[in-house]
């Protein structure tokens, strides 16, 4: 686990406001949202971003995914959302523990970048 943020809130060392879990990944409301709801879904096994995801053998990438859009809908977000994952410097990643932001409870800015 080391110095990992999300691993300590994960494993509930650190304080957070959950939202959804289950056997892969955990997810929790930003502490500094940028939109009415803003969650953030992590993986529970530590892994860098999702560059490091994508050269999994199995479908975890797929499982967050399809975990945002439950969390999307028990959040009310039927007029629609935007899921997000800051990768590398470039990207803006300031955690590296892979996350998906879920964004959404207004109309979202049409700039991405
Ligand atoms: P990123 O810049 O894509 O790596 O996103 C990291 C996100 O984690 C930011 O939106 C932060 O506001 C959020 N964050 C940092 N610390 C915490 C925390 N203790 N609890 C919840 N969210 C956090």
């Amino acid at each position: 686990m080391g110095d990992c943020l999300f691993c300590r809130i994960i494993a509930g060392e650190i304080p957070s406001q959950k939202v959804y879990e289950d056997e892969k990944c955990y997810a929790f409301r930003d502490i500094n949202p940028q939109a009415p709801v803003h969650i953030l879904i992590a993986p529970k096994e530590h892994m860098r971003n999702i560059t490091e995801c994508a050269e999994r053998e199995d479908d975890l990438a797929g499982s967050l995914m399809k975990a945002a859009v439950k969390i999307a809908k028990a959040e009310g977000l039927e007029n629609g959302f935007r899921l997000v994952t800051n990768n590398g410097q470039d990207g803006c990643q300031s955690v590296d523990h892979l996350h998906i932001h879920l964004m959404g409870g207004k109309k979202l800015s049409e700039r991405m970048s």
